[in-house]
């Protein structure tokens, strides 16, 4: 019998109100939302009405489980069904084209030969990794690849490696020594090296719909993709969403905030210990961010790590790359290109910091520290 529980925390709806902490938003960042009620994964509603005044605007929704997770996509506008449909159709294809589930799938024919000419979507991710790569100090790093398949998390059957083993491994992580070729997009990795995207693809996803929704001229749409929320305009009534942020130290089945931003045309994205977890016999708890240096599962001090930014990529890759820093690295780096996202940090302590342009729009019950471009306040 397998002596460690996976616990997979798939505990929120998308939409709600009246959670315990009495908030309630249009949407949930850091939260894979449940799956749908009914028994089929991807649900199609007819046009519906979204009340301003007298006007009428048509809406359209669909959840569908890619990428190993539970997605909505809801979309507003004369051209709603269209786009929602073309959303779907573009969430199929990149799952196919970068899932480490699939053995077709690009990333995986990439790891298996040792060298590729990407394509341009894969070239994006990974061009955007090896830049925050080298911003971070290495945090952020797609090499985890075969520290993350020795941890189990690849296979779904997680337990704690054997330190030699993890040593071993951790020698061929490094983005260092991957060889990538700008002009041709031709990746050549080290030896015994391996690349995931995951923690990249939801949010060039997400940035990728946005385009979609722009071209089928939507009033305004919203996706969540396991919990990685990107906001197109405004709601249909022309006022802000109210995004939730999960709050880390709620339980698992818990639909408790942290608080909840107000917020449009942007990607709102955390990452956090509670999911994708699984606990040994002694109940220690692992999860699924590693720290590239040490090999193990990241512990910065941070108990989640929430980032805004218009690029949903950007978004993805730094949530992870600040959760793996902790509070003084996301700081720092945050410093370095504060015009390019906004973050929300909270650490093991319940204590919050966020950067100053949220703050006006962010609300919790939690102790606040505003970050500017000198420091703490
Ligand atoms: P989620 O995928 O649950 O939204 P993240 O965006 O934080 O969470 O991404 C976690 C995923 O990123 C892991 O499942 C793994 O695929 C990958 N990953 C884990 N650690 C790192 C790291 N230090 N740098 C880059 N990618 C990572
Ligand atoms: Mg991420």
């Amino acid at each position: 019998m397998n002596k460690y529980i996976l616990c997979l925390f798939f505990g929120m709806t998308l939409i709600f109100s009246g959670c315990s902490r009495e908030i309630s938003s249009d949407s949930l960042s850091g939260s894979a939302q449940s799956p749908p009620a009914q028994e089929e994964t991807r649900k199609e509603s007819g046009p519906s009405e979204n009340a301003k005044s007298d006007e009428v605007v048509l809406s359209a929704s669909r959840d569908i489980f890619a990428m190993d997770t539970y997605m909505t996509v809801q979309c507003y506008g004369d051209q709603c069904e269209e786009a929602a449909d073309a959303a779907v159709l573009e969430i199929e294809r990149l799952d196919s084209l970068l899932s480490v589930g699939n053995p077709e799938s690009e990333i995986i024919m990439l790891n298996g030969s040792g060298s590729a000419v990407l394509s341009d979507d894969s070239a994006a991710m990974v061009e955007e990794a090896l830049s925050i790569y080298d911003g971070t100090g290495g945090a952020f790093d797609i090499t985890v690849y075969p520290l993350m398949a020795l941890w189990g998390f690849i296979d779904g059957n997680p337990a704690v490696p054997d330190e030699d083993a993890l040593h071993e491994t951790l020698s061929k992580v490094g983005s260092d020594k991957l060889h990538y070729e700008i002009a041709e997009k031709s990746l050549t990795l080290g030896d015994g090296q391996g690349i995931d995207l995951g923690g990249i693809a939801k949010g060039y996803t997400s940035d990728r719909l946005m385009e979609i929704f722009a071209k089928y001229q939507l009033r305004s749409a919203m996706v969540s993709l396991g919990g990685n929320v990107q906001l197109y305009q405004t709601k249909p009534d022309g006022s802000l969403w109210r995004c939730g942020i999960r709050d880390p130290f709620a339980g698992q089945d818990s639909n408790a905030l942290l608080g909840v931003l107000s917020a449009r045309d942007c990607a709102v994205i955390t990452s956090g210990a509670y999911e994708r977890c699984f606990a040994d016999e002694n109940g220690t708890i692992y999860h699924h961010i590693l720290d590239p240096k040490t090999g193990y599962p990241a512990q910065s001090g941070l108990s989640s790590s929430t980032i805004v930014s218009k690029s949903g990529m950007l978004a993805d890759a730094l949530s992870t790359a600040c959760y793996v820093s902790g509070l003084d690295g996301a700081i720092k780096y945050w410093q370095t290109r504060s015009g390019d996202f906004d973050m929300i940090l909270v650490t093991d302590e319940k204590e919050v910091y966020i950067t100053k342009p949220l703050q006006e729009n962010f609300s919790t019950d939690y102790p606040v520290h505003v970050i500017d471009e000198g420091g703490i306040q």
